[in-house]
């Protein structure tokens, strides 16, 4: 059996060397560094992949996200509701910028923001929603473009996890997430499903006069060379990393159907057990990318699990530990545990296995035995 990992990049790219050898060697050969070829041509394949008018390539998805909010000109004060079940990343930015972070609850099925939760935290303050598409699985945008068209609300997705995944909506119409709010950031982190091999990221929108405000934002708030009109930050995709971005794009697809195939299988094993419940593959056409293959382990023998994985070798991670609302850095009298109950359980219940392109059925079959004997 191949040596597991958590992700396997490596044996990815021994598959696409060539492609991706080719395009670094071409940056190297064409000295083009910075705001190269290669990052306008990854931007124009995105664009055209997405389905969205204007991609902004920047340095990761915290700026992503950061220079978002700032694009829509948020101000301090200004109250961004967002997931108490998440990755930092989302509540930092927002914290960062003077805003007020207003966190909630998620659904236990789909692990996404809660509907009801958003409802409930609306005040003449709020201004924006940020839903994340935790683990490669859409939030209920449905819902949410709803609420935010009823409360003038602007929609920024998180779509960090979840490139690639499609978004059907009631009407039966399809499209790709990140595109679907009035702005949405995603990361080119390298465990992402579609990663670099550094940092990258890159802003999404439709909105042609917003998609000007972002470009000046990420490049030091210049319009015209040496005239800074708004304060900017320096944010860039670097051409290298463009360079496997392009090489790697027309791979995503059929990246994405792999992670599916192998959370597939570890579903027809895991659901067996009566005390696992396993991730909802798709629901209402909605498909999952699956960026994390996150179960519940309900009869309180998580942490016992997690010991007994990491002792036979099995790679595996807590995503994620601690509610957001009871992060230090983030905790605030305004909150109140009885408002998030789902999370508290989740941050006690799940757990992640190995998840990514390469995964082989042994690997797959050595994991799932470990699991089952231990729940
Ligand atoms: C990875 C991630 C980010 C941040 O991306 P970086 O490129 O690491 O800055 C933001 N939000 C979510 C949900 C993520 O998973």
């Amino acid at each position: 059996m191949k040596k597991l990992q958590m992700v396997d990049l490596k044996s990815q790219y021994e598959k696409i060397k060539e492609e991706v050898n080719n395009s670094i060697q071409e940056v190297l050969e064409t000295n083009t560094y910075i705001n190269g070829p290669l990052v306008h041509q990854f931007q124009a394949d995105l664009e055209q992949y997405l389905g969205v008018k204007h991609v902004i390539p920047c340095a990761n998805g915290t700026d992503a996200l950061q220079i978002a909010m700032m694009g829509l000109g948020l101000q301090p004060g200004d109250e961004v509701i967002t997931a108490d079940f998440t990755f930092a990343a989302t509540v930092e930015v927002i914290a960062l910028l003077q805003l007020t972070p207003v966190l909630v609850d998620v659904n236990m099925d789909d692990m996404n923001i809660s509907i009801e939760a958003i409802k409930k935290a609306i005040t003449p303050k709020t201004k924006a929603i940020v839903p994340v598409h935790l683990f490669g699985r859409a939030a209920n945008m449905d819902a949410i473009m709803e609420i935010a068209a009823a409360h003038n609300l602007y929609v920024i997705e998180d779509n960090a996890q979840a490139i690639g995944a499609n978004y059907t909506w009631k009407s039966g119409a399809s499209e790709k997430v990140g595109g679907i709010g009035h702005v949405g950031a995603t990361s080119f982190f390298p465990s992402k499903n579609l990663g670099c091999y550094g940092d990258g990221g890159a802003i999404f929108t439709n909105d042609d006069a917003l998609a000007h405000t972002l470009r000046g934002i990420v490049n030091h708030g210049m319009y015209e060379r040496y005239h800074h009109d708004v304060v900017g930050v320096n944010s860039r995709l670097d051409s290298i990393q463009a360079g496997v971005l392009k090489a790697k794009l027309p791979h995503l697809d059929s990246y994405n159907q792999a992670r599916r195939t192998a959370a597939k299988k570890y579903n027809e094993i895991l659901s067996q057990n009566e005390n696992i419940v396993v991730p909802q593959f798709d629901w209402n056409g909605n498909d999952h990318v699956f960026h994390q293959y996150v179960f519940r382990v309900t009869n309180g023998k998580r942490d016992g699990l997690l010991a007994h994985l990491q002792g036979k070798g099995i790679p595996c991670a807590i995503y994620y530990p601690i509610p957001l609302h009871s992060q230090k850095a983030y905790a605030d009298t305004r909150y109140n545990e009885a408002d998030f109950v789902v999370t508290n359980q989740l941050c006690k219940e799940v757990i992640a296995l190995p998840m990514h392109t390469e995964l082989e059925d042994d690997q797959v079959k050595f994991i799932t035995d470990a699991v089952l004997e231990f729940v």
